[in-house]
């Protein structure tokens, strides 16, 4: 069994986080951050995305000590990407403050050579401009997962569009898939969403788990119900990312496969929502990995014969 490499695009960035624990400047995030240290526990990560020279050493180390090659991040003039968001009591929702591009504003992704043919892409959320032009300098993956959020929704449908012609697994959560959509029922709106290119769509619903639709199959994975959350920042990418990641080590994307990959990218988004940051996520090893599966198993084990 051959564990093939991801290609992770996105976001890397510095977050200002207001939780109900107080409130947390110059985090490290990013869509490509969570989702290269989710998926760096099942495969090799190639990550592509631009910092600015207030990016910090330690969150650089960060990504290494997982694995995550580093050769297609730019380091550039500037200030890194920034966000600031506000979660409700309950952390069931957040607001967005401010948005500021910063040195992505004029950011155009160049998968380096030895990158172009890694066989599974994950396209994590940033425009969707950039997102195209990443799938134009890949050759013919084997898989393409995107992500995406309702700011891109809002801005650039016409470019989110043709992204999705040309994507195999959509990841976005449940309000998302209702604005692209235009549905509100979940089932109608994945139908439609499937219609606009990928066969699979997986509806991320927060504290009570994710919906997978992979052709008229549809399947549900709970969420693990946790006593302490701190901060559900990145939850996503780190479930698209041990998504992605798992199917790139067992190099399958079969149905089954797809469930229990939406069993791992629930695993990841888990342990992503139990610290502030990403430094939590990237202290995951496999004995962690496997006793959240197992109690995820016997969370849904209802069938006794
Ligand atoms: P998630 O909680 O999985 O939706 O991802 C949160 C991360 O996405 C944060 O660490 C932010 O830095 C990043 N982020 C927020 N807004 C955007 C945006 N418009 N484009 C790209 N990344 C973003």
């Amino acid at each position: 069994m051959a564990i093939e490499p991801v290609l992770v695009v996105g976001s890397v960035g510095l977050d200002k986080i207001h939780v109900p624990d107080g409130t947390f400047d110059s985090v490290v995030g990013g869509s490509a951050t969570f989702a290269s240290v989710a998926a760096g526990q099942f495969a090799p990560v190639r990550l592509v995305g631009i910092v600015g020279q207030d990016f910090p050493d330690s969150a650089v180390h960060t990504l290494l000590q997982r694995g995550v090659d580093l050769t297609g991040l730019e380091v550039a003039a500037g200030k890194t990407f920034h966000w600031e968001g506000r979660y409700s009591d309950d952390l069931s929702s957040r607001e967005s403050l401010v948005t500021d591009l910063n040195t992505f504003a004029d950011f155009h992704p160049r998968i380096p050579d030895r990158f172009t043919e890694t066989p599974y892409v994950m396209l994590g959320n940033i425009a969707p401009e950039l997102q195209l032009e990443v799938l134009d300098q890949v050759r013919s993956p084997k898989l393409v997962v995107a992500d995406t959020m309702n700011f891109w929704i809002d801005i650039a449908l016409a470019d989110l569009k043709r992204v999705l012609a040309r994507t195999d697994i959509l990841v976005l959560n449940e309000e998302e898939a209702r604005m692209l959509s235009g549905q509100h029922n979940v089932v109608k709106a994945a139908k439609d969403l499937q219609a606009m290119g990928p066969q699979r769509v997986v509806v991320k619903q927060g504290e009570y788990g994710a919906l997978l639709f992979d052709g008229d199959d549809v399947f549900s994975a709970p969420a693990l119900p946790l006593g302490d959350v701190k901060d559900p920042t990145g939850a996503g990418d780190s479930f698209a990312g041990g998504l992605i990641g798992f199917l790139a080590s067992r190099d399958r994307i079969d149905p089954e496969a797809l469930r229990q990959a939406v069993v791992f990218g629930s695993v990841m988004a888990s342990y992503c929502v139990e610290a502030v940051g990403p430094e939590h996520l990237a202290q995951v090893n496999e004995a962690m990995v496997s006793e959240r599966y197992g109690a995820f198993r016997s969370l849904v084990d209802f069938h006794r014969d």
